[in-house]
């Protein structure tokens, strides 16, 4: 039975061990029994599932995954809470922990070596101060990765599903919805962690497609088009690609955008995931002719 997703079981940890909390490190532990359980519940996890948890804390969450899935990696970068995490997961056997950076880590080779390769789900509450690099590395480097159900910060979320003309539309709700359907599972206040973050936060459930939604020839280089679109937000789209180093010429640019009927000085804001999955085809055939 999980016994940390509630304040006295906490707060035990954290006197038992005289832990000292890293800001730094993103560290805000869920203190919820019903805001775990739901997370746990809306990944789907079940005793064939593998797990990668990134971030366990104090091994809150990973008590709840532990508990439905067959087997838990997980992956955490602050040493000090290792001798913690083996006392908090000492009544599972199904739990791996790796001492390590999330975003230097080899994940393909942990997959391959944890769970054959086979698909994975990731299960997490995520560090806010890297959350759309985790992001970023989880989607675009095409891991074996079935879903993604994480904890983030509800403005974070708000831009997963942004639409083009928004403020917020970027590289991020260009990736997740190339990659994923995005579902929101809760809102979650301050006051289910310990320490309370600023923010409020949002738990969302993201499947991954088995198809992406829209063609296109080499999905790396769109998104490095898409990543120098965004690069420098005042600038057209033209200037930003040319300025991205990808060896393309501004004029190579307006050239393709004219090809595609859009004004050759609008910015990436405006276009959707499938005018850029055209652009990248028409900027790629120009780059390999
Ligand atoms: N899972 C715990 C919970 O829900 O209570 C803790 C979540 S806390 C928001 C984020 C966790 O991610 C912290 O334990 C922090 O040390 C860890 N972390 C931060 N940066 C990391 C990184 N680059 N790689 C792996 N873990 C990281």
């Amino acid at each position: 039975m999980p016994t940390l997703g509630c304040p006295s079981g906490t707060k035990a940890v954290i006197e038992k061990y005289n832990l000292s909390i890293q800001k730094k490190f993103g560290q805000n532990f869920l203190i919820d029994d019903s805001v775990l359980s739901k997370t746990v519940e809306a990944a789907g996890v079940t005793k064939n599932d593998t797990v990668l948890e990134i971030g366990p804390g104090i091994g809150t969450m990973t008590q709840y995954i532990a508990e439905s899935a067959g087997k838990v990696i997980a992956v955490e970068i602050d040493r000090m809470l290792i001798p913690i995490l083996a006392d908090t997961l000492s009544d599972y056997n199904n739990v791996k922990v790796i001492n390590d950076d999330i975003l230097k880590v080899d994940i393909e080779k942990i997959v391959q070596e944890e769970n054959n390769g086979k698909p994975v789900k990731v299960v997490a509450n995520l560090p806010y101060y890297i959350t759309t690099p985790i992001l970023m590395r989880l989607l675009e480097s095409e891991l074996p990765i079935e879903s993604i159900t994480v904890m983030v910060q509800k403005e974070v979320a708000d831009r997963m599903a942004e639409k083009p003309g928004s403020k917020d539309y970027g590289a991020l709700s260009l990736a997740i919805q190339y990659y994923t359907e995005p579902t929101l599972v809760q809102i979650v206040p301050p006051g289910c962690f310990i320490p309370q973050p600023g923010v409020d936060s949002a738990v969302i459930h993201l499947q991954c497609h088995k198809e992406p939604p829209v063609n296109t020839a080499d999905s790396k280089f769109m998104f490095s088009i898409i990543r120098a679109a965004f690069a420098q937000r005042r600038k057209t789209l033209s200037n930003g690609v040319a300025n991205g180093n990808l060896g393309l010429s501004r004029d190579q640019v307006v050239s393709a955008l004219e090809k595609l009927s859009l004004n050759p000085s609008i910015r990436g804001e405006k276009l959707s995931l499938q005018e850029f999955a055209d652009l990248s085809d028409l900027l790629y055939k120009e780059l390999n002719k």
